[in-house]
């Protein structure tokens, strides 16, 4: 279904246009639906090496096609499926979905080396997570340690016991973990020292004015050296010049996404793109 909306031509139905409470009891209960629908899909978006500008991995990002009001974007729909407990179901499906499209890959002899996939605090703090994960890996025969798991900062600051020891029991899997948005959130830098996190994804506000923007030049320069001093994977997301690359890879930053290398596109394009 993602193939007949062309190339870099999405156009999100966004939360502004939510106007009131009706309009978002609608979304919810088409949101319900929408799973058995068939109307969600992922897009991936390509993740880059800065030392060859080789890809590396794809982020898994959800989307949901609504037959009238077409293409809503994740910032509209997931804090929806968050409330309404729907994003259990949503997320299960993620998962699956994508193992499933790396497996798939492999099959094609396309190499994707890498498959990252957001959660969502309520899949993060859930006893099951672990299962679910392994479940997958064992059905797919894709190996742990080709995915890479977002968690945001929030996350990791509440419910601390069990967010804890699903983070441990990944990581003991195989599984990769990453801290998305860096910087955005209720920041401690406590859990960095004492959760086996692999990898900071600087958040896209910080990255935006870069190189034009003294503050963030000095921000995203310090987060790259805080996170190589501990031993961390850096990458920069939402990077849109190549004045922003240069920087980056300037500073030792070691990966990065955006549109400068790449929209979230259907799968298919990620094929394409590597065969070429
Ligand atoms: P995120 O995980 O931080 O994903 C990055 C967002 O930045 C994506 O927005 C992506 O399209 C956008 N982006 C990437 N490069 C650029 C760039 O160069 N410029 C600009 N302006 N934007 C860029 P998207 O796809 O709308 O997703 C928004 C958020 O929704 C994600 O932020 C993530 O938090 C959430 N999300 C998406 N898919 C899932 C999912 O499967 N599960 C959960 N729990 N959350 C998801
Ligand atoms: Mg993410
Ligand atoms: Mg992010
Ligand atoms: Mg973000």
């Amino acid at each position: 279904q993602a193939k007949e909306h062309g190339r870099n031509t999405y156009r999100f139905f966004e939360a502004t246009m939510t106007s009131g409470v009706s309009d978002r009891l609608r979304l919810e209960s088409a949101l319900r639906g929408a799973l058995a629908r068939d109307q969600l899909w992922l897009a991936y978006q390509p993740q880059i090496a800065l030392e060859d500008e080789t890809l590396v991995g794809v982020e898994a990002l959800l989307r949901w096609q609504h037959p009238e009001l077409g293409l809503i974007s994740p910032g509209v729909f997931i804090p929806i499926a968050e409330e309404t407990g729907l994003i259990r179901e949503i997320g299960d499906w993620v998962l699956e979905q994508g193992v499933r499209q790396l497996a798939q890959w492999d099959r094609d002899g396309i190499k994707v080396p890498r498959l990252a996939i957001n959660l969502a605090m309520p899949q993060m703090e859930s006893p099951e997570l672990v299962a679910q994960v392994r479940g997958v890996l064992e059905r797919t025969g894709v190996s742990a340690n080709r995915i890479e798991l977002e968690v945001t900062e929030s996350m990791l600051m509440r419910n601390i016991d069990q967010v804890r020891a699903n983070l441990e029991a990944l990581r003991e899997m195989g599984v990769y973990l990453a801290i998305d948005d860096f910087g955005s959130g209720y920041s401690s830098l406590r859990y960095l020292k004492r959760l086996p996190i692999h990898r900071l994804k600087i958040d896209r506000s910080f990255v935006e004015q870069l190189t034009q923007d003294p503050n963030d030049d000095a921000i995203v320069r310090a987060v790259i050296v805080l996170g190589r001093s501990l031993g961390l994977a850096v990458l920069a997301e939402g990077v849109e010049t190549r004045a922003q690359a240069d920087f980056l890879a300037a500073e030792g930053c070691h990966e990065v996404q955006g549109f400068l290398f790449g929209r979230p596109v259907p799968p298919e394009e990620i094929s394409a793109r590597l065969r070429a």
